[in-house]
């Protein structure tokens, strides 16, 4: 095992938000640290009633901040997100840390949150008038749904958590928002922040287990779910929040495709190709997951992938010059290492990496032409381990690109951009990618077809998704 690695500032006295007050958990549960794999934090374990407390907070809470008008919300969420910037050496070390990456890309990523909160907040949903003559005023307006839980991942803890804060308080929805359980420092740390900020009750947060998930999604008083997290979990609420009909937003898992074009130049692409595929360790949503390379250059290009996974650094949050830290829990270790084990029941690795022992650590593992029903080419790795496919005729890749039950990304890769954007236009998934995965902006709706979820989050359809359609509709004269 690692010797254990500073501990991030503040982490031990971090606590719940309920109704703008601090409130501890009735009890503690202990959060391992990825680079050791051993407990070095606990969090508090918050209880169905404190749930309810926080529900009923932001059930009272909603009449006022509804009527609080949009653009003192959007001052508010600016104040909150400077308020969060000016904090960066906190939350960014407290993602490194929770998470497993490396402290600049901690900072990035909480940064990028801020990036995407301000980018919402100079998005508008001004009511529109479809009839407005003598007879009569017809008006669709957009109004917060009421109490919103927003259920989140472990990958980008800080960056989903500000995509579900700015976008719900921005339309005049109060929050309820849960990390996942093994990263919920940063978060917590969020609902400090947000406590001299927004009105009480606007903003709660509460740190615990699966259970907490379940509890929210059952909840009479919330309107609304927001989740991030495997497409399991999301059938899982899908169908716990039927009794309520609440409404769903469900950014799932993904296993994208992408598709390399004869003409790719290894030299000047292959670096942005390797690195669509292993950013923040395989653990990013829509990342390359497998990839389909023509025959004429695949064995071109497993040398060059080979040379450049050879020159990742990779070791804990804190030690200087690392790329790529761990895994980020044990059950995400277990799964890469067993989806690697089966892929090698097929065709030795072409490559393995050398990681620090001890904690989640995996070392990045390239294989070629494994068979589709391998399951590391047909279900989601989230992890850094990626086989390059062999093709010989684009059609057939093209049709395996399309056929999983996922449909989250895609991308095409090579110097001809048009060529690459007639593949693009045949790739069905929610966000197809031309020579880079992923890129996303606050004002592009992201989300992902079939099983890969329901709904879009970012842009103004994914502001839409916070709101009822409510239709004003006035007979005159
Ligand atoms: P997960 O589904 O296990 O957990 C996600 C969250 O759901 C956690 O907060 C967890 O506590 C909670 N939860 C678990 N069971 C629940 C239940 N029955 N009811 C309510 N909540 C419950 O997912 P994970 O392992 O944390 O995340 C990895 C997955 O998330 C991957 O599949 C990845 O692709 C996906 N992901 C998707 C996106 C996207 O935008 N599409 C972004 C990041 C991650």
């Amino acid at each position: 095992m690692n010797k254990p690695v500073r501990i991030a500032a503040g982490i031990q006295d971090l606590a719940l938000t309920i109704n703008g007050k601090a409130a501890s958990g009735a009890a503690g549960y202990q959060v391992n640290d990825p680079a050791t794999g051993a407990p070095f934090a606990s969090a508090p374990d918050a209880t169905e009633a404190q749930l309810n407390e926080a529900v009923a907070a932001a059930k009272a809470a909603f009449p006022a901040w509804a009527a609080t008008p949009w653009a003192e919300r959007r001052q508010m969420l600016l104040a909150f997100c400077d308020a969060v910037e000016a904090d960066i050496e906190t939350v960014g070390s407290l993602v490194a840390q929770e998470a497993g990456k490396p402290l600049a890309k901690g900072r990035a990523e909480v940064m990028g949150g801020l990036f995407f909160a301000r980018g919402f907040a100079k998005l508008e949903l001004p009511p529109e008038v479809l009839r407005d003559n003598a007879d009569q005023l017809v008006r669709v307006e957009r109004r917060p749904i009421g109490v919103v839980g927003s259920i989140t991942a472990w990958n980008y803890p800080a960056l989903l958590a500000m995509w579900k804060i700015a976008p719900a308080l921005l339309t005049g929805n109060t929050l309820v928002l849960k990390p996942a359980p093994s990263t919920p420092f940063a978060t917590l740390r969020l609902g400090e922040i947000g406590r001299n900020i927004f009105p009480k009750g606007v903003f709660n947060v509460l740190s615990g287990g699966d259970n907490l998930g379940r509890w929210m999604t059952a909840h009479p008083d919330i309107g609304k779910i927001a989740f991030t997290g495997s497409v399991a979990t999301g059938k899982a609420i899908m169908a716990a929040a039927a009794p309520t009909l609440k409404r769903l937003t469900l950014e799932l898992g993904g296993n994208d495709a992408a598709i390399v074009l004869n003409d790719f130049d290894i030299e000047t692409q292959a670096s942005d190709l390797f690195w669509a595929a292993f950013s923040n360790n395989g653990q990013v949503c829509a990342c390359a997951k497998r990839i389909y390379v023509p025959e004429a250059i695949i064995d071109a290009l497993a040398e060059k992938f080979a040379a450049l996974a050879g020159s990742v650094k990779t070791g804990p949050w804190d030690m200087d010059g690392v790329e790529v830290g761990p895994l980020q829990n044990r059950k995400q270790f277990d799964r890469v290492s067993d989806l690697v084990a089966e892929a090698e029941s097929y065709a030795a690795p072409f490559f393995k990496g050398k990681v620090p022992d001890g904690g989640f650590f995996h070392p990045i593992t390239l294989f070629k032409d494994l068979p589709d029903e391998c399951r590391l080419v047909c279900e989601e790795q989230f992890g850094p381990a990626i086989a390059l496919l062999r093709y010989s005729d684009l059609e057939s890749a093209i049709a395996k690109a399309n056929d999983s039950p996922f449909g989250l990304g895609a991308s095409v890769w090579g110097k001809n951009v048009d060529a690459a954007m007639q593949v693009a236009a045949r790739l069905d998934a929610g966000n197809v990618f031309v020579n880079q995965h992923p890129s996303m902006g606050p004002e592009i709706p992201y989300g992902g077809v079939r099983q890969s979820g329901i709904g879009v989050e970012c842009g103004v359809d994914g502001l839409a998704e916070y709101t009822n359609t409510v239709v004003l509709n006035v007979k005159r004269g």
